[in-house]
């Protein structure tokens, strides 16, 4: 093998992203400086954090093809996936209690669901094909006389798989149902404009595209009625309490902005070596499955099983050589579960533990492809030689 921690190649960019160091000057001064209260306008420093959140705001609604004042800052992805769906559910009690959703949602949006469920709501989990797509069609057949909402994710974050959000939103809107995404793996990556998709809301995340964690967004369509998820102050015209945080604010309008300028290159880039990395390990490893699509997947995205071991294992080993890379989903891991969204997609559980995420940013390198394509093929090779069952397939005994 390799020399032991020699190199510090970093794979795991579907769960996070490093902080770019523009984005982080952008911070900087809203901390010690610019320590104003977004909302008092009695004093400079007020009115100098006021109009950094407003021109972020205004930075964020135009990447995204919306009005300013249809963008909800929020603490974080989660936290706009489940103001999405209780505050949608919660106003609109009324009128029905019937959610519809997929089964590979991520789990932000599915626990919250299964939390409806206990306040007497009605969940429809939607299957999904072998590559992870859900059906426009299986949509439609599920809406009921009590459906207020649809929330189906833009990009699946642990296959890459891209759904065919703007079909579903045209069947939502000729039911008068609203319908939500979870664009946190899209914003950043692909073109994600709402008029276009027509949603009437997103939810996204700063820290998935060289953003800082810990701060989100969620889109809401004007005129569309939602209750509050946080309760108490008037932030965010009313909707959302919190003093502002001001600084990761800035610094998520300015991933966003960079990362809106530079799309075409960096969706390039990553495609590029997302290529490689599918060809590559195809090449050099028996006995694997690529998981999700092979066309019509995020960039960033590959996700491969190798039957006959577990993905922590692999982990264990790539980690030795210096590579971060992820099994399952990131939320998942700890627990010994394989990922439903492997099991959605029609894996056996076996098949599903020997899962690998491999997820490229626009700082990854060509050389760092290339070390992990020479390191990962030797790490399965050892590990299948301690599995029996690889034992017997190897000396065909089965
Ligand atoms: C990361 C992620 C989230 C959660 O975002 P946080 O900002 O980490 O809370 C939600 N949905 C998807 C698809 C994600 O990838």
């Amino acid at each position: 093998m390799i020399d032991f921690m020699e190199h510090n190649i970093y794979l795991d960019n579907n769960a996070t992203t490093r902080l770019s160091e523009e984005v982080l000057e952008a911070m900087l001064p809203y901390f010690c400086n610019n320590y104003g209260n977004a909302s008092s306008r009695f004093y400079k420093i007020g009115r100098d954090a006021q109009d950094a959140v407003a021109e972020a705001r205004s930075k964020v609604a135009s990447c995204l093809g919306a009005k300013p004042n249809e963008i909800y800052f929020t603490g974080s992805g989660c936290e706009a996936d489940n103001w999405a769906l209780k505050g949608i559910a919660f106003a609109n009690k009324g009128k029905g209690n019937h959610i519809i959703t997929s089964s590979i949602e991520h789990h932000a949006v599915l626990n919250t669901c299964k939390w409806l469920e206990k306040q007497g709501f009605d969940v429809t989990y939607l299957p999904v094909d072998s590559e992870g797509r859900v059906s426009p069609e299986s949509v439609e057949s599920a809406i009921n006389e009590n459906t207020v909402l649809i929330s189906i994710m833009t990009v699946n974050n642990e296959i890459g798989t891209i759904q065919p959000i703007k079909e579903i939103s045209e069947i939502a809107k000729s039911h008068k149902i609203l319908f939500h995404t979870d664009a946190v793996q899209a914003v950043g990556h692909m073109p994600v404009n709402v008029s276009e998709l027509g949603v009437d809301l997103l939810s996204l995340s700063g820290h998935k595209f060289h953003g800082p964690k810990g701060v989100g967004a969620l889109y809401i369509r004007n005129g569309v009625k939602i209750d509050n998820l946080i309760h108490g102050g008037g932030q965010e015209r009313g909707k959302r309490a919190a003093t502002e945080n001001v600084a990761y604010i800035v610094g998520l309008a300015k991933a966003l902005e960079i990362a809106c300028r530079d799309l075409d290159k960096n969706t390039k880039w990553c495609s590029r070596l997302q290529k490689k990395l599918i060809d590559g390990i195809e090449e050099r490893i028996p006995y694997c499955i690529l998981n999700g699509p092979r066309e019509n997947r995020s960039s960033s995205n590959v996700n491969f099983s190798f039957r006959y071991i577990e993905g922590e294992s692999i982990l264990m080993l790539l980690d030795m050589n210096g590579i971060a890379a992820s099994s399952g989903s990131a939320c998942a891991s700890g627990s010994l579960d394989p990922s439903h969204v492997l099991l959605a997609i029609g894996l056996p559980h076996e098949i599903a533990h020997g899962s690998l995420r491999l997820s490229v940013s626009n700082e990854t390198t060509e050389e760092d492809i290339d070390y992990v394509l020479e390191v990962l093929p030797q790490i399965v090779q050892r590990l299948r030689d301690m599995s029996p069952l690889y034992e017997k397939i190897a000396h065909g005994k089965e």
